[in-house]
């Protein structure tokens, strides 16, 4: 494990993505059958495979513990060094960097068991398998200590980081398949397809190794990759980049889910690719005793008598294993289908659970086999609908279709190619989202730090307050490092050089006079911050430099925002409604 976390480190220390390829590739030809799939899934940024459902379950509070017991520090240490770094893996190398020196000074007794017997891949592999089977945030602890009192500093640091699922060196999965690809001398499409189809670059790693990549396929009940959509604002920029004629899908807000289908048998996946099947008993039911065998992609929403309820109706039923009967008479739901995936040869339909891939087929053929299947309708008692679908021609047509969903009180819409293929796990331009940011905030930039990859070396992660009525003090709101150009990042970056108040580590507190527009999905009540609120995927919107802190929002403001959008979305999907949108789109 020493020796990947010193490839790691010269991976991040490097911003040339053909020499972090090079590294990466030396490195992972010269393992073995047993090694590569471990180190493979461990620059993936992760302790298992993407496919694997499993996870660790060790929380903050148990890492930070079991770092203050091996550091023999107080239990402070790790957030004070988490506070200057925003790195938990960074943080803890940090404090036991700092325990190690106090010993070296002799201010702190020698360590009870000095490292002798570092991890190799395996033990931390098999380190991890052991946390997430242990049961109780104790004996998490526990373990996890085990392995962290084997690591020296550096290797604690990417211990933690891929634990905790954020490896941040500039390594994108991307990169790492070019990797694979280079170490083999395999093609990077046959690395990648494969890469799609297994969701686990482990196994990709090996089929690669061993010339087998073409083995990769779709398989009923191995959950797929989702297929991602790219942010898109501008109406004349999404029809300009999709052609004359874009497919237009109303952006629902529930949760992504993956329906596997063969015999009675029904599966449903998350977008993490976990099993979710127990938690929607009424959709499994109503898919039993359809007469096709494949894989849907869709939504699912909480719907009661016509009408979407919203998200947070829907939140009451997410993490129950079985929901009771109470719970589903309350939040009732429909699986709101929009993609299929694979379908059964009919030929050998119900005899072998065999799926065709129709990944490569065009999005309007896969649609029109959608619809073909004859789901069971939500307004016929059913527990489906087929997602809301028009064509348009033009920009102000989809300007149009934007307003109309708005009025559905739907947060934006899904542009799609008809022409384009599922990609799944990518976030291509096949599928645009369009949404409008619903509201921006006005905030002053307290706190900077050097960026990462190829924002190395230039102080592009900015953290930033509003005002507080009650004591008129800045309060923390959020963090972003998105959203500026890198020519407004390099000027800003000498501004707050000239303007820091003090270092911590890479973070730093600056003078608080630049007002940054931010905006953002949603704002959510949460203690991470001193103003008691935060942001999800907030981004700059722009530079203020023609205001002054004075101006920025208040409480108050981000509390009005926050309370406007309680209020969920309404959109319609029954049956009538669909078909009629469906027929009128397609003229
Ligand atoms: P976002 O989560 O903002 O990246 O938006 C992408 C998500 O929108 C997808 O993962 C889906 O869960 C969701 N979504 C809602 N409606 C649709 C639709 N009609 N087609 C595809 N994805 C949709």
């Amino acid at each position: 494990m020493r020796r990947w976390s010193e490839v790691a480190e010269r991976v991040s220390a490097t911003t040339r993505t053909s020499v972090k390829t090079h590294l990466l590739a030396d490195y992972l030809r010269t393992l073995d059958a047993q090694q590569l799939p471990v180190a493979a899934v461990f620059f993936a940024g992760r302790p298992f495979a993407e496919v694997d459902g499993r996870t660790t379950g060790l929380g903050w509070a148990a890492i930070s513990g079991a770092v203050a017991v091996i550091a023999d520090l107080p239990p402070d240490a790790l957030g004070d060094a988490y506070d200057r770094t925003s790195d938990l893996g960074l943080a803890v190398a940090d404090v036991l960097e700092q325990a190690a020196e106090a010993r070296r000074a002799g201010s702190l007794p020698e360590l009870p068991d000095p490292v002798v017997d570092p991890p190799t891949l395996a033990d931390v592999a098999d380190a991890y398998a052991e946390i997430e089977t242990a049961s109780g945030s104790q004996a998490k602890a526990e373990r996890f200590s085990e392995l962290l009192r084997r690591c020296d500093p550096p290797t604690a640091c990417y211990v933690v980081k891929i634990l905790t699922g954020e490896l941040r060196i500039g390594l994108g999965e991307g990169l790492l398949e070019a990797a694979l690809a280079e170490a083999f001398e395999r093609p990077i499409g046959a690395v990648k397809r494969a890469g799609m189809l297994t969701g686990d670059l482990g196994r990709t790693a090996v089929l690669a190794r061993e010339d087998r990549l073409s083995s990769a396929e779709i398989a009923l009940f191995h959950p797929l990759k989702f297929m991602l959509a790219s942010p898109a604002e501008d109406a004349a920029e999404i029809i300009g980049r999709l052609g004359p004629t874009a497919w237009v899908e109303d952006k629902y807000d529930g949760i992504r889910a993956q329906l596997h289908r063969a015999g009675r048998d029904v599966r449903l996946y998350s977008r993490d690719l976990h099993d979710i099947t127990g938690q929607f008993p009424e959709v499994i039911a109503g898919a039993r005793d359809l007469a096709w065998t494949g894989i849907l992609d869709g939504e699912i929403l909480a719907y009661r008598d016509g009408t979407v309820m919203p998200f947070v109706a829907l939140q009451k039923r997410l993490g129950r294993k079985a929901p009771s009967a109470a719970i589903r008479a309350e939040v009732p739901v429909v699986y709101v289908a929009f993609d299929l995936l694979a379908l059964a040869d009919p030929a050998v339909n119900g005899v072998e659970p065999l799926a065709e891939a129709l990944l490569d087929r065009p999005l309007s053929e896969r649609r029109r086999r959608l619809e073909g299947l004859e789901l069971p309708l939500a307004d016929s008692g059913g527990s489906f609908a087929l997602s809301h679908l028009v064509s348009v021609d033009s920009a102000d047509e989809l300007e149009a279709a934007f307003d109309q969903a708005r009025l559905r009180r739907n947060e934006g819409l899904m542009v799609k190619d008809p022409a384009s293929p599922y990609s799944p796990g990518r976030r291509g331009l096949g599928w645009l989202k369009m949404k409008k940011a619903l509201a921006t905030l006005d905030c002053v930039v307290v706190g900077v730090e050097l960026g990462h990859g190829k924002r190395h070396g230039v102080l592009s992660d900015y953290t930033f307050a509003v005002r507080d009525d009650a004591s008129g003090k800045l309060v923390t709101i959020g963090k972003a490092y998105t959203g500026l150009t890198d020519a407004e990042i390099a000027e800003m970056t000498a501004w707050f050089e000239a303007h820091t108040l003090a270092r911590f580590g890479r973070y730093r507190t600056v003078e608080p006079t630049v007002v940054v527009e931010v905006a953002f999905d949603v704002i959510v009540r949460s203690n991470r911050h001193s103003s008691g609120f935060s942001l999800r995927f907030p981004r700059i919107a722009r530079l203020r430099l023609d205001k002054d802190a004075a101006e920025i929002d208040t409480t108050a403001s981000v509390e009005a925002v926050w309370s406007g959008l309680q209020h969920g979305s309404e959109q319609l999907v029954t049956a009538g409604h669909q078909k009629a949108a469906v027929e009128a789109g397609r003229g």
